[in-house]
């Protein structure tokens, strides 16, 4: 039994801080929180002055795979089984250490990512909870088809959703759009009809498994939309020169529960990204207002690992981005990497400091509450109820 105490507490909830708490946990679940509560005799008790006790942090968008190099599918392709594998623990290491307990990996080589979750020990290496999508369903040449997702027609699409689940899976990842990183792929263009998107959502659905799309075009939005998909990555609603943010279409992301991941977070003073993403990130803050008032499920997660810009641990300042960009208060910034994160992930025990939660905790120094930038000052991470840093 282990008891946590600090100055306050953001149980991933609620908009102010508890004050003075104790965070009783045993077998890896929270027993209780508590505004000066009692140390239970037989708790070890660890004190944390100046501290702000709070959930894990959670990156719903993550490529263990890549090496957040300046070129990191090349060493991607090359590495083989063992390599890969090694170059994934580092990665989800790394996130651990900067508090992020949960990752969710929406692409890897082939079913790289299922091995490394499924590893027992990782070779002693403390890693956080993994959930996995494997290789994204993309269309012949499409983006990211060297991820080993190959499928095209109701048909085939169907049959390469319903292998994915039955070798585990957590998400269905489609690339609805062509991306940046692929070359000869282009973002604009849609990869996949209405009916191809809908077969992976039954196929999916059926099985309970959640699809999420990637999709950067307005045009690629709207298609996953109308087909069901539960989650969108990037969404951005890129058109020819520039982006075209569509209200009718982010109303029905948000009557729909659509959850939107706009995968920010980069480290200043990084190398800027390609021209065309530059010159769309630039005009992005109107639309991430315009989903945060329109009542859309703004979630956190950083596709780190694609550039120089974002390394594993980048998470803290995504949340301080989403924070300025939309508009949101440090509390809704710090629900999107928490319980609303935790939420979509479909692992609602995590994300929340309450009574019967997974005991995945962190304490920062300071109060992200009224500065984000605390997030960066991690002085305990606990994952499972047992102290990892
Ligand atoms: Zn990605």
């Amino acid at each position: 039994m282990l008891a946590l105490r600090a100055d306050r507490l953001f149980d991933g909830l609620s908009s102010v801080a508890l004050g003075n708490p104790t965070v009783v946990i045993d077998e890896g679940r929270i027993l209780s929180v508590s505004s000066g509560g009692a140390v239970p005799a037989d708790a070890e008790e660890l004190v944390m002055p100046g501290a702000t006790l709070l959930p894990g942090l959670i990156d719903t968008h993550v490529h263990l795979g890549f090496d957040a190099s300046q070129d990191p599918v090349s060493p991607f392709l090359a590495a083989g089984p063992a390599d890969l594998l090694a170059t994934m623990r580092e990665n989800a290491a790394r996130a651990l250490s900067a508090g992020i307990t949960t990752v969710r990996d929406l692409g890897g080589k082939g079913l790289s990512t299922l091995d490394l979750r499924d590893a027992a020990g990782n070779g002693g290496v403390r890693l956080p909870h993994m959930l996995v999508a494997g290789p994204p369903i993309t269309s012949p040449d499409g983006h990211c088809h060297f991820m080993g997702g190959v499928a095209d027609g109701e048909g085939k699409i169907r049959t390469a959703v319903r292998a994915l689940i039955e070798r585990g899976v957590d998400v269905i990842k489609m690339m609805g759009t062509g991306g940046s990183m692929t070359p000869g792929s282009d973002p604009l263009h849609v990869q996949f009809q209405d009916r191809e998107i809908r077969a992976a959502v039954e196929e999916a659905h059926a099985h309970g498994v959640p699809v999420t799309v990637h999709a950067h075009a307005r045009d690629g939005i709207r298609a996953a939309v109308r087909a069901g998909a539960d989650g969108l990555e990037h969404a951005k609603f890129w058109v020819a020169d520039g982006i075209e943010p569509d209200p009718a279409t982010i109303d029905d992301i948000a009557r729909r529960g659509v959850w939107v991941c706009p995968t920010m977070g980069a480290v200043p003073g990084s190398p800027p990204p390609p021209a065309a993403v530059a010159k769309r990130l630039a005009l992005a803050d109107d639309l991430m207002r315009d989903m945060h008032r329109r009542g859309v499920r703004l979630v956190a997660g950083t596709d780190a690992g694609i550039s120089p810009a974002k390394p594993h641990d980048v998470l803290s300042f995504g949340i301080e981005e989403m924070a300025r960009a939309a508009a949101m208060s440090n509390a809704e910034a710090l629900r999107s990497a928490t319980s609303v994160a935790a939420d979509c992930c479909g692992v609602p025990a995590k994300g929340r400091l309450i009574a019967g939660a997974d005991a995945d905790i962190i304490a920062v120094g300071g109060d992200p509450l009224t500065e984000l930038g605390a997030l960066r000052a991690v002085r305990a991470v606990i994952l499972n109820g047992a102290r990892v840093r």
